[in-house]
């Protein structure tokens, strides 16, 4: 999607700190950290939010959870935890139409989130 800043983060277009890569996945640091990690966990292909996922897109989603639990390992928060989230729609806070996973780690995190 060329107005995408996601997408244009993957093509490096916009500058990111990445920190993981493979072929079906990216991830960056969030601009606006809300944890000691923040990072943000999306898939190359543009898939606007969780609305518009196919059955086609279920080993996608499950890479971007594979992709956090190596992060969080690799960073060392494995084992204190960590959370992942993934916002759909504005009610819920989405800004950004390329669905990303938000993963959170190095703090006490509260439950229910606001
Ligand atoms: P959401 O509100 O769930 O859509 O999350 C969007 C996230 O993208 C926010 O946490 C922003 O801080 C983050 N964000 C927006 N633009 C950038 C950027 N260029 N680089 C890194 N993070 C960004
Ligand atoms: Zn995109």
């Amino acid at each position: 999607m060329s107005n995408c800043i996601f997408c244009k983060i993957i093509d490096g277009d916009i500058p990111s700190q990445k920190v993981y890569e493979d072929d079906d996945v990216f991830a960056f640091k969030d601009l606006n950290a809300q944890a000691p990690l923040h990072v943000l966990i999306i898939p190359k292909k543009h898939i606007s939010s969780i609305n518009a996922l196919t059955a086609d897109d279920a080993e996608t989603v499950g890479k971007l959870y594979l992709a956090a639990k190596k992060i969080a390992t690799d960073t060392g928060y494995a084992d204190d935890g960590y959370r992942v989230v993934m916002n759909c729609g504005e009610a819920a806070g989405q800004t950004v139409f390329h669905i990303h996973l938000h993963l959170l780690a190095g703090r006490s995190l509260s439950w229910p989130p606001g």
